[in-house]
């Protein structure tokens, strides 16, 4: 089952994500249904938070993305990203192993606003995945830059906050109108439970 994609506006995007104590019936469904939402929207990570749910689970699928390498390294040796596609986070660490580097992001909470974002070109990631597995592995480039984009969702941390001051006065306009159609929509629905 798809689900609906949340914008920028609405308040669970600001929220932080509770931990995962088990994998239980309901959050393997959400994983599911996450799955299915960030193929249709043809997204290459998708939080929690963007489908109304504040938790510390993320998902992760770079292989659409061909032009903007990715590097995966799992107990020292070099690993096959396209084979450790779709990634599950649970309760993911994430600790930076080099120096900023600027590169181009978009979200789908905010449609067609892209910007490029500084952040560690390689981290290394201590995470859980559907299984209930402890991963520990290292990562750079689009890979790592898309795993510290979701784990930023799950602090209800939002690219913007990321971006150059001047880069977000120039997309204000655009901010403003998301935020602004998000926020009516929620009048809107909340005035139909009444
Ligand atoms: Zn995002």
């Amino acid at each position: 089952m798809t689900l609906s994609v949340l914008y920028y506006g609405h308040p669970i995007l600001r929220k932080k994500g509770a931990p995962i104590d088990a994998i239980t019936p309901e959050i393997q469904k959400l994983i599911e249904d996450m799955r299915e939402t960030m193929y249709a929207a043809n997204g290459i990570g998708l939080a929690a938070q963007q489908v109304g749910h504040a938790l510390q689970l993320a998902l992760i699928d770079v292989r659409e993305v061909t032009d903007r390498p990715s590097t995966l390294t799992i107990n020292g040796k070099p690993a096959d990203v396209a084979k450790f596609m779709p990634l599950t986070l649970i309760n993911p660490v994430i600790t930076p192993l080099n120096e900023p580097e600027a590169g181009p992001e978009g979200c789908l909470s905010f449609p067609e606003v892209y910007a490029d974002i500084t952040r560690p070109e390689s981290v290394e990631v201590k995470t859980q995945n559907e299984k209930g597995d402890q991963l520990v592995f290292q990562c750079g480039g689009l890979l790592a830059r898309a795993i510290q984009h979701e784990a930023d969702h799950l602090s209800g941390i939002l690219f913007i906050d990321r971006m150059s001051p001047t880069k977000k006065q120039e997309l204000k306009p655009e901010l403003d109108e998301i935020q602004h159609r998000t926020k009516a929509a929620l009048k809107k629905s909340l005035k139909a439970i009444r």
